[in-house]
């Protein structure tokens, strides 16, 4: 199996005809004259594309999905369950990661629920000295509870943790897993810390550096943005180097942007009908707020694109 980068033609055909959509938005999903993405590298070693092979999927096949999450009514609002504690410094800083969803999900609300602990019926294990959560067990928890919020508002609900987690006992362990059918997700940010490796050795808490805590934050926006357009029915890309593209390893993730390609943001935007401008603005001013410098520089080059129409 070898993964053949699609050409011109065929990535044509994936965007679909997009001239009746806004005239940002047509800006906004081409590549001509600022070069803005780029082609998909071809994989090596244990990349994603060397190991699993993806199909893409076009804007019609996109359309066609039967089991997305889809804003409508009062049913808009993206629930955030965080589980167990993110007191430690080198955590995930939550209310930062949640307001950069708040701007990339633009027309919908995002709400960040209390925190809850462990609960003793959670299935856990010990691997190499550190206690893992399977996956189902978040699952059961949000099923379980999900009189306890919003019914008439739940769109999707998803729990993240610092928690290591796993999918079943032949599994050493799983980044995060998502349930279309019923809209949940979990997601565990604990191997997304650059000191994660070092971390049975007692990591003094000032070895984790400005740099560190900048590739962490960007970890896990990527990863929960990445996996929340899963749960909107974003499958993976094979079209550019895109946000959406399957990742292995840490190298490869932090080799993928935190912007969309043109054809899954013209599948977000068929969902969510955003004004493209507003969204990659306030998302360019976070990243300049909390130090995202390239993904800064990339969102306001894209915008004077935009506005050259
Ligand atoms: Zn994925
Ligand atoms: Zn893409």
């Amino acid at each position: 199996m070898s993964f053949v980068p699609p050409d011109t033609k065929c990535i044509a055909e994936a965007l679909g005809d997009v001239s009746k959509l806004p005239r940002d938005m047509q800006m906004a999903v081409t590549n001509k004259l600022s070069e803005s993405f780029q082609s998909i590298p071809e994989p090596h070693g244990c990349d994603w594309l060397a190991v699993n092979e993806e199909m893409g999927q076009t804007m019609k096949s996109f359309e066609q999905m039967a089991y997305k999450a889809v804003p409508r009514a009062t049913f808009k609002t993206i629930y955030i369950q965080p589980v167990g504690s993110f007191d430690h410094p080198r955590a995930g800083p939550l209310e930062i990661i949640i307001e950069f969803a708040r701007a990339f999900f633009s027309g919908c609300q995002v709400e960040l629920l209390p925190k809850i602990n462990f609960s003793k019926d959670m299935i856990s294990r010990m691997l190499y000295g550190r206690i893992q959560y399977r996956t189902d067990s978040f699952f059961d928890y949000l099923s379980r509870t999900r009189h306890k919020r919003n019914i008439m508002r739940e769109l999707v609900c998803v729990a993240i943790t610092m928690a290591d987690i796993y999918p079943e006992d032949s599994w050493n362990f799983v980044y995060g897993q998502a349930h279309p059918i019923k809209s949940l997700g979990v997601y565990s940010f604990a191997r997304l810390d650059p000191l994660f490796l070092s971390s049975q050795k007692k990591v003094m808490t000032s070895q984790f550096t400005d740099e560190h805590r900048i590739i962490m934050l960007r970890r896990c926006v990527s990863t929960l943005l990445h996996e929340l357009g899963h749960l909107f029915g974003l499958l993976h890309c094979i079209y550019y180097v895109c946000l959406m593209n399957g990742a292995n390893h840490e190298i490869e993730m932090d080799g993928q942007p935190v912007y969309l390609c043109p054809v899954c943001l013209r599948k977000l935007y068929s969902t969510f009908r955003f004004s493209v401008q507003i969204v990659y603005e306030k998302f360019a001013n976070l990243c300049e707020t909390y130090g995202l410098e390239e993904e800064c520089v990339w969102y306001r080059k894209r915008l004077d694109c935009i506005k050259e129409q």
